[in-house]
């Protein structure tokens, strides 16, 4: 009994009570058809957290990306970061395989806001990478959050999960919440040759583990 008590502490089951579903349809994509299913975690925030479903959800060894949002290359086409690819090849893998379950965080810019990202975007434009520039706004180089992510798994009754990313900052985060991460799945992406500075500071700087070469592609 000690022991499950423990076990359940170390899962999110507090946070999870923090967890509420705000709403939930199908939406078909030009990656196939994803349940929609929109979270708030927390009872003050304001911030609406999406999971997109596709197939039924494995319990064990689920295939889960945890995606943050980047409104400057999802929304605008940003040719800055990797983003939007990033989250294009995960629909698109989950929606090919016909299963898998990304969720989409919103926490705009590594968690320091728009207003912040776009400070940082000034000064790197000046010269500063991506981790200079925070730290010259004493902001955090990552501030991201994964509790709202672990209780949106929970609720999804996913046991243990295989991870699409490049980020073990991001694997450490959620094992620390208690998800099981029992896989990483490399999530590389072809790069811009103008995300290729921001891709160099985040493989030296913050660790993600990405090829020194990649092949580049041109958004239009
Ligand atoms: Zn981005």
């Amino acid at each position: 009994m000690i022991a499950s008590t423990q076990a359940q502490a170390l899962f999110p089951v507090p946070s999870q009570a923090r967890l509420s579903v705000d709403a939930e349809t199908t939406i078909p994509t030009r990656h196939g058809t994803f349940r929609f299913i929109v979270f708030r975690y927390g009872e003050r925030s304001t911030k609406e957290h999406v999971a997109l479903v596709a197939g039924s959800v494995q319990a064990e060894g689920a295939l889960v990306r945890v995606h943050s949002e980047c409104m400057t290359s999802e929304v605008f086409g940003s040719l800055k970061c990797d983003c939007a690819e990033q989250l294009d090849r995960a629909l698109r893998t989950m929606g090919e395989g016909g299963h898998g379950v990304l969720l989409y965080l919103r926490q705009e810019g590594r968690g320091i806001g728009l207003a912040n990202k776009i400070r940082a975007y000034a000064l790197q434009a000046a010269g500063a990478d991506t981790v200079d520039a925070n730290r010259a706004l004493d902001l955090p180089d990552d501030a991201r959050r994964y509790d709202a992510a672990a209780a949106m798994l929970a609720h999804l009754g996913i046991q243990s999960v295989r991870l699409m990313t490049n980020n073990p900052a991001k694997v450490e985060g959620l094992r620390a919440l208690g998800v099981d991460v029992r896989e990483r799945i490399p999530h590389v992406v072809p790069s811009h040759p103008l995300s290729h500075a921001y891709l160099a500071a985040k493989r030296a700087r913050m660790h993600h583990i990405l090829p020194l070469e990649r092949q580049t592609v041109r958004r239009s």
